[in-house]
């Protein structure tokens, strides 16, 4: 329950008649062309909101005609003070507008309008001299619907640039934008494999290598394989409602970490369940073995462990699996290129689940622009 905001009120005027600064041109003028007042809210005085009645001059100044003074400590013309900006996109770095909004009595869109000039101030310039390792990556704005790209400084860890969309067209303003000599300067991109990034990136720089970052290969792994995998175990063994059930229920357990299990007991279930179903512990094994193929640093054992993966796979039987197999043969040199670019690809990962938790403290962001502003800011890297 909210009870009524104290708020205090205070007259704030001007004294003497000393030469005020010209916010157009910075000159000092002596000549005031008229006064204004404006209500300015500041920071809160002890529990109470507080409110600012500022009476400012217009300087008639010779350069620029009738204009506000400047003020070191208010915009000219803010509602806010500046140190109460300074605060309030202080606190919209760790949580969402709402909860700074009714914190300080503002409105919700006064909080956003501040927060996001601030970003823009802030993260006005990209270094991007050094690039030479990039990662790319997409993510859905709105469930499922449109999309948006990001890439980062693999070094530096660092968020270059977010636009709309990841088609090829998405994406080229990126390396427009990088510039053909330092787009001559990528050695690798790590990314998912998705082919318009690919063509976009072989287009523009075309001596960089093409690295797959095992996060994602792995997630389509689990959805392309063991989800088939298993919808189709559930439908073969129909006459046997639990076990069918068993199955049904087992999809996290199948995709995640046998590492990040809650206990003994769901791992116990697990095995059961793999023991009972060859089907299943094939593409299970399987999907820590594609894993795998990233932990080597000799590119021959690496070419060694896939040919055992394929093998494996193409003997396996099983559809889905097959399938995958054979998509992984053509791309296989996106794998095996991670052993001379071992591009850490947990920041994508990371990069992945960050975004999810600012889309949902922000309420889908309807502005896009501010969206970005804020996935840049969450990812200022290491200097
Ligand atoms: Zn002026």
């Amino acid at each position: 329950m909210k009870g009524p905001r104290a708020e205090v009120w205070i007259d704030l005027l001007a004294v003497g008649d000393q030469p005020r600064k010209c916010s157009g041109c910075g000159h000092f003028v002596r000549r005031v062309h008229d006064w204004t007042e404006r209500e300015v809210r500041d920071l809160p005085l002890f529990d109470a909101d507080t409110v600012l009645m500022v009476s400012r001059a217009r300087v008639a100044c010779p350069r620029c005609g009738p204009k506000l003074e400047a003020l070191d400590w208010l915009e000219p013309h803010a509602r806010v003070t500046k140190r109460l900006a300074a605060n309030v996109a202080r606190l919209c770095k760790v949580m969402p507008i709402k909860w700074v909004a009714d914190h300080y009595g503002l409105h919700w869109g006064t909080v956003k309008a501040i927060d996001k000039a601030h970003l823009m101030r802030e993260l006005e310039a990209v270094d991007l001299r050094r690039v030479k390792l990039l990662l790319m990556d997409e993510f859905a704005i709105h469930k499922g619907h449109r999309y948006a790209t990001v890439v980062t400084d693999a070094e530096r860890k660092h968020v270059l640039w977010v636009g709309k969309g990841r088609s090829r067209e998405d994406v080229r303003p990126f390396f427009e934008w990088l510039g053909k000599a330092r787009c001559q300067r990528i050695q690798a991109v790590g990314m998912d494999m998705w082919l318009a990034f690919e063509s976009e990136v072989r287009r523009h720089c075309p001596q960089a290598e093409i690295v797959y970052d095992q996060f994602h290969v792995v997630a389509s792994f689990g959805k392309e394989v063991i989800d088939k995998v298993r919808t189709d175990e559930a439908r073969r063994v129909k006459s046997d409602k639990a076990a069918q059930e068993l199955i049904k229920g087992a999809k996290w357990l199948l995709l995640g970490n046998w590492e990040n299990l809650p206990d003994r007991k769901t791992k116990v279930r697990l095995n059961e369940l793999l023991d009972a179903n060859q089907s299943l512990m094939t593409v299970y094994v399987l999907k820590d073995a594609l894993k795998a193929l990233w932990g080597y640093i000799h590119e021959g054992w690496a070419r060694k462990a896939w040919e055992n993966w394929l093998e494996m796979a193409q003997s396996s039987g099983l559809k889905p699996l097959m399938e995958f197999a054979r998509k992984l043969t053509r791309r296989i040199d996106g794998i095996l290129s991670h052993c001379r670019w071992p591009l850490n690809t947990s920041v994508l990962e990371g990069m992945n689940n960050k975004i999810k938790v600012l889309k949902r403290i922000a309420y889908g962001y309807r502005d896009e622009a501010y969206f970005f502003l804020k996935i840049r800011a969450a990812f200022p890297g290491i200097p």
